[in-house]
């Protein structure tokens, strides 16, 4: 069931637009996915180019999760430190790793060149900037690593971080010149456009019920009758339901919330004049970007409370473009919004078997443009007969995290404070 009002600013501004090709119940296909973000639509992509016949599955609209809803930032890699993530996947995986998602951006910027998908691309970086001078320290150590293995990224002290994004607020920054912002609903309509034309089939509204295995085939149950496939991925991540037992608990749920302004006059063109996509180095992360159309948006960790209009969030971010840019006056404010996150524990992904012809990747803790992309070619090159012992993660069986009932609540608890002492 499609929403009728939209989800982000996103759903509202992308040029691209939604398509859903029709459901044929009682089909039979190579696969089967069950998700309309990143990761299904880019596992539909690349399963089609290896002429594998694709059916996607959406219970909502394209972008419905956190796809259609996230900040727009092209980012390499993730955000733990890449010496954190060589130490955690060992002297195998964490190099590959670090590599091929270092290469994440452009491999995302290719794709939105060759298909031509219409999503405000801008390449001028992304920076990650110091809130505090440990903060500052931090980015350091992240840049001493990413010069070692050769990267384009550069440090920057405060005087040229104040004159990129057009504050003191900061100590320094971490400038990646391999990253950029896209309107993200607008790439994953691309993808969509992009995989049917390719030869998948794309269908909204219809949700995934139940999986049940028979013989060497799927039986997928949806709410609009069943279908069979010989492999099925599951791309639902942080809007995983009860489709699959103890999936959901593989992570623990927090909230991401964003405003986006009216768009601004030239008075605001001193912030990010070459638009580079900012988020801090703060423990309850903090992001601001000013998109194609000169809207600035902010947001942080927790959920949305209140509405575009008023409520905390609204005072929040009233008193965070002010505390950052004095200069630009009263904010009028023309979207809010919130969407889910997939934490887990170690803060990385993970590519599950769970059970033959089955998969999931998951747990990306808001890190998706480039990670559901990346894991979506590597889904069809696993379909397709890759050893799987040469995928960018090992793959492992379903582990939960058991405190994630617990954490989730205290994890919305903290944001919430955090907003409240934020806007005062
Ligand atoms: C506010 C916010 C800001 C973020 N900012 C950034 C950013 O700047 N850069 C970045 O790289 N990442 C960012 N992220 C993270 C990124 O958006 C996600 O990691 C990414 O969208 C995950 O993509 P996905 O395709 O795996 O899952 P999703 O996009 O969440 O898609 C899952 C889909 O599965 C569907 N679904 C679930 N169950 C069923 C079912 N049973 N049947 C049918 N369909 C079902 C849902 O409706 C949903 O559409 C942000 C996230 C949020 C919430």
């Amino acid at each position: 069931m499609s929403t009728d009002s939209p989800i982000s600013l996103w759903d509202s501004s992308s040029v691209e637009q939604e398509r859903s090709d029709p459901f044929l119940v009682g089909q039979h296909f190579d696969v089967l996915i069950v998700g309309g973000g990143f990761t299904g639509l880019s596992t539909a992509l690349h399963c089609a180019e290896k002429d594998l016949n694709v059916q996607v599955i959406e219970a909502n609209q394209i972008g419905f999760g956190g796809s259609g809803r996230n900040c727009g930032l092209v980012n390499a890699a993730l955000w733990l430190p890449p010496q954190d993530v060589r130490e955690q996947l060992g002297s195998t995986y964490g190099p590959r790793f670090i590599e091929l998602f270092g290469k994440g951006p452009e491999y995302v910027f290719s794709l939105i060149e060759k298909h031509q998908m219409r999503c405000e691309v801008t390449r001028t970086g992304t920076i990650h900037a110091a809130h505090s001078a440990k903060g500052f320290k931090d980015l350091q150590g992240r840049y001493n690593e990413w010069q070692r293995l050769g990267q384009a990224v550069d440090l920057i002290d405060r005087d040229r971080v104040s004159e990129m994004i057009g504050t003191r607020a900061f100590h320094g920054g971490l400038l990646d010149h391999r990253c950029g912002t896209i309107n993200p609903m607008g790439y994953c309509r691309g993808l969509a456009r992009a995989a049917r034309n390719t030869g998948a089939s794309i269908s909204t509204g219809v949700t995934a019920t139940k999986l049940q295995k028979e013989g060497k085939q799927w039986i997928v149950e949806t709410d609009q009758g069943q279908v069979t496939a010989d492999a099925v991925v599951l791309g639902t991540n942080a809007y995983t339901g009860d489709l699959w037992p103890n999936l959901k608990r593989a992570f623990t749920p927090i909230h991401y919330f964003q405003l986006a302004t009216k768009p601004l006059g030239p008075e605001a063109d001193y912030v990010l004049p070459k638009r580079q996509g900012l988020w801090d180095t703060g423990q309850i992360m903090f992001n601001i970007r000013r998109d194609s159309f000169d809207r600035l948006l902010v947001g942080s960790m927790g959920k949305l409370i209140g509405d575009v209009d008023s409520g905390l969030s609204h005072r929040w971010a009233n008193r965070q473009i002010k505390r950052i840019f004095p200069d630009l006056g009263e904010m009028e404010y023309e979207q809010a919004w919130h969407g889910q996150i997939a934490m887990t524990p170690d803060h990385l992904p993970r590519v599950y078997e769970l059970e033959k012809n089955l998969y999931t990747a998951i747990g990306y803790n808001g890190r998706g443009i480039t990670t559901g992309t990346m894991f979506g070619q590597s889904m069809a090159e696993l379909l397709t007969g890759m050893d799987p012992n040469d995928l960018p993660l090992p793959i492992t069986k379903l582990s939960t995290v058991p405190s994630a009932p617990l954490l989730a609540p205290i994890f919305q608890t903290a944001f919430t404070a955090n907003q409240l002492m934020k806007s005062l």
